[in-house]
């Protein structure tokens, strides 16, 4: 299934895929970076169409 990945490096902490996820599945980890809990995400790719800094991709996650 595919899931959403985030390079977090490279995340900007804007919480835009936090408001927009259905699933509730995503957090700003210690205001730094946000981070996906897989088991919530559905692949919906919401997230990745709201990030103002195109650093999430869907990818397949076993
Ligand atoms: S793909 Fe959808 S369900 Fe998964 S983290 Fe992004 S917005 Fe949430
Ligand atoms: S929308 Fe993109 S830049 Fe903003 S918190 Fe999410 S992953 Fe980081």
């Amino acid at each position: 299934m595919r899931k959403a990945i985030i390079n977090q490096k490279q995340c900007v902490s804007c919480g835009a895929c936090v408001k927009v996820c259905p699933r509730d599945a995503i957090e700003i980890y210690k205001g730094m970076y946000a981070k996906v809990d897989l088991d919530k995400c559905v692949g919906c790719s919401l997230c990745k169409k709201a990030c103002p800094a195109s650093v999430i991709e869907m990818e397949d996650v076993k």
